[in-house]
């Protein structure tokens, strides 16, 4: 198997990084490798010229205005120990420290996690969840795409050619009361999910969901959002008449497939089951 590149450019900034990607758009962006590694062992990308992202992505995580902005090449293991994270959106910190083992995580990016696309990508529900921007780098400078209409099937995206993820906007202004992520795979943390959930709720002082915010990863050919969940929980306090809607709800939201992880029906009840789980912690039952 020939696992060979044809070269190596290392820019010496993300501005040129950019500029080399616009002049070039065949070059393949390496930011962690964790993904790519995996695919040039299963025989892609052999002769490919890559543009190695890992000196000059930004990676700080930092306030600005009404948002968090979160650089594209900031870790898993930066984003799970980030304070400022973990007091407006612990769903990110938790998604972001199941992405595999430590090792996995002290390397793999938050742009490379969404860049991938895959289904069962597990930064992305909580992204979907909180209203997140992916800010996209190109000749013409940034442009923000709604986390909702980033991902277009699997393994692909909605960057254009010659775009790279520069950073993700996540807006603080209004914090939920509730923030969760969870997900199943085969060997725990260790291990792509075979379902993924993330829920956000606000509730006001009388208990009654004011907004619900609800997405799933690995049920479907995007990680989506799941709006019949949503609906049901609004302006119910999360008794158990109100979970079992919900349980029931979130299969109109899916659309799973068989593949070697798991089969549709599994998923299913998986998918089910965590909701059911996680909305029963929400209501401190
Ligand atoms: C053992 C193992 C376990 C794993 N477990 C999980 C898991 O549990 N959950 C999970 O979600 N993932 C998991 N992964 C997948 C992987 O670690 C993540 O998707 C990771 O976040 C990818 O980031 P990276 O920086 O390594 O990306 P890379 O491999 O460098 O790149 C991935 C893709 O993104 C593109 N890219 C990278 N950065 C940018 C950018 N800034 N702009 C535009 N395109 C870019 C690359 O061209 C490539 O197509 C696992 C991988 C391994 C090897």
């Amino acid at each position: 198997m020939d696992l060979s590149v044809k070269d190596i450019y290392r820019p010496l900034t993300f501005d040129e990084a950019v500029a080399a990607f616009s002049d070039e758009p065949s070059m393949l962006p390496i930011a962690g490798g964790t993904d790519i590694s995996v695919q040039m062992r299963a025989g892609k990308f052999a002769g490919a010229h890559l543009l190695d992202l890992s000196g000059v992505l930004p990676r700080s995580i930092s306030a600005d205005g009404g948002f968090i902005e979160i650089g594209a090449g900031a870790t898993m293991d930066e984003i799970a120990d980030s304070g400022p994270l973990r007091s407006v959106c612990p769903a990110l910190c938790q998604a972001a420290r199941k992405v595999g083992a430590w090792p996995i995580q002290c390397r793999a990016t938050l742009g490379g996690n969404l860049a991938n696309a895959s289904p069962a990508a597990d930064t992305a529900p909580p992204l979907l969840v909180a209203d997140a921007l992916v800010v996209a780098a190109g000749q013409g400078g940034l442009r923000n795409i709604e986390a909702e209409d980033f991902f277009a099937g699997p393994g692909e995206n909605t960057l254009k050619p010659g775009e790279l993820i520069h950073s993700i906007r996540l807006p603080v202004t209004d914090p939920p009361s509730f923030s969760r992520f969870t997900k199943l795979g085969w060997q725990r943390e260790q291990i792509i999910s075979v379902v993924s959930l993330s829920i956000s709720l606000h509730l006001n002082d009388q208990g009654l969901v004011t907004k619900a915010a609800a997405a799933l990863g690995a049920v479907a050919a995007t990680p989506k959002r799941a709006p019949s969940v949503e609906a049901v929980l609004v302006g119910h306090s999360l008794d158990p008449a109100a979970i079992s809607r919900a349980v029931e709800a979130v299969q109109n939201d899916i659309t799973p497939i068989d593949d070697i992880r798991a089969p549709a029906w599994y998923r299913r009840v998986a998918a089910a089951t965590l909701v059911e789980r996680m909305l029963e912690e929400a209501s401190g039952a």
